[in-house]
């Protein structure tokens, strides 16, 4: 599709990044299930290396299918690039890693994805990569003061997983670009369909496809997406500067300028710790995002519905939504309309009056609602974090997350809205049995 700029949201997750005429005008997405690409002869080879020619090589390092992925997502996201990955991990990992190799801090909050939590306790440290947390991440004054000379980035989620917090994403890129580091969001809660941080100064973004883009809980996969704008060459990232031996010693963001994040991570980190995306899983993704949009649009209608029955039900002690009235994560409601104003998502926590027996009666007793630990999907969900997602945290961690005890996080899906709330007042009963 060309000119893709000038369409909008609905067009871009159906169309974007894909020209028919270019794949024998077939309809849908092909998937190029091909490990390697045929280099024609000596001479195209040269223009591939030299890119005077765009042409794959080998499915690790790129395949059209993954590329149209990236291209779609980039449309929608309105950045200037992306990377494809097997799984939101790696893309946390690579991007974690391309800024803070050879040693360098991040600065991070505590309500993050227990994945990405134990990456930063646990297993960065130990490749000499620290990380300084935010005290208080209502504060934008605390994330300044988290940061130290040897910091290479901010590391936030836009709606934090399961605490529910709304950052002011705006205001903590503003302070991470005065001391010349970027800020990578996780918006996978969000969705680009209800925030873009790009809009907000936010520099890099990562999403787990796995969840609502795919949409279906059917493929793990993960997308890194570069807004193009933030400038490598201030000297903190000397190694995105220095002689590339993967582009004939030149400086890569001389060559790349506004595509330089995307590249490193391709060409080194994909490249070489490997966790590429199969050209199948994108085919599922592509297929998943173009209904991304009613989905969503949808799936809020429903939660806006459900928090409203658990709020007035005589057996939940709190309800924890952005946009609900009585909230134990107190967000400021401005942030809240500020960067969400279709709805701040499809996920929720809430507080279950009663004891773990009970707790335990109440999920063996539903129907609809699946008992798993995964959010994002087309069917309702629910799971207790404290058991399952976030046990591996120290209790004081738990805390700062959100993780109480008796939180029960919830996913909403697609299904009649009338039986979710018949499913969950049916449990409810059979709960006090
Ligand atoms: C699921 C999730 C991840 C990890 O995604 P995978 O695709 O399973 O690696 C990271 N961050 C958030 C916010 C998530 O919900």
């Amino acid at each position: 599709m060309s000119h893709e700029i000038n369409y909008g949201f609905e067009t871009l997750q159906i169309r974007g990044g894909y020209d028919p005429k270019k794949h024998n005008y077939a309809c849908t997405v092909p998937i190029y299930q091909t490990a390697s690409f045929n280099l024609g002869d000596t001479d195209r080879l040269e223009r591939i290396k030299s890119k005077e020619e765009h042409g794959f090589l080998y499915t690790r390092s790129g395949n059209p299918t993954l590329d149209i992925l990236e291209k779609r997502i980039t449309a929608l996201e309105g950045g200037t690039a992306s990377l494809a990955v097997a799984s939101d991990m790696a893309a946390v990992a690579y991007s974690i890693l391309n800024l803070t190799e050879g040693g360098g801090e991040i600065v991070a909050v505590k309500s993050l994805y227990a994945g990405s939590y134990n990456l930063l306790t646990h297993t960065l440290p130990k490749f000499g990569i620290r990380v300084n947390w935010v005290e208080d991440h209502g504060n934008v004054e605390s994330f300044k003061r988290a940061i130290t000379e040897n910091t290479k980035g901010i590391f936030i989620e836009s709606i934090g997983n399961p605490l529910m917090n709304i950052l002011d994403i705006e205001n903590i890129a503003n302070i991470a670009h005065e001391q010349f580091i970027p800020l990578v969001v996780d918006n996978t809660f969000a969705t680009p369909y209800l925030l873009k941080p790009f809009d907000f100064g936010a520099d890099i973004v990562v999403y787990s496809s796995t969840k609502a883009l795919g949409g279906h809980g059917s493929t793990i996969g993960g997308l890194i997406v570069e807004s193009g704008k933030f400038d490598w060459s201030s000297g903190k990232f000397s190694h995105f500067t220095e002689p590339d031996y993967k582009l004939d010693n030149e400086n890569l963001v001389e060559k790349f300028p506004e595509v330089a994040f995307t590249t490193r991570a391709r060409t080194h980190y994909l490249s070489e710790f490997g966790a590429v995306l199969s050209p199948f899983d994108a085919f599922l993704i592509l297929e998943g995002l173009e209904s991304l949009s009613i989905r969503v649009e949808r799936e809020v209608r429903n939660t806006h519905i459900i928090v409203n029955y658990l709020l007035n039900h005589s057996l939940v002690e709190w309800v924890n939504y952005p946009a609900a009235p009585s909230n134990i994560n107190p967000n400021n409601r401005e942030l809240v309309e500020k960067y969400f104003p279709k709805g701040p998502g499809t996920m929720f926590t809430f507080g279950f009056k009663g004891n773990q027996n009970n707790i335990n009666k109440f999920l063996n007793s539903l129907k609809i609602f699946s008992f798993l630990v995964n959010v994002g999907d087309s069917k309702s969900l629910i799971v207790q974090p404290f058991e399952t997602t976030h046990s591996s945290l120290s209790e004081e961690d738990k805390i700062k997350a959100g993780v109480f005890e008796n939180a029960l996080r919830i996913s909403i899906g697609l299904e009649n809205v009338e039986d979710l709330i018949s499913d969950l007042d049916q449990a409810f009963k059979k709960s006090i049995d």
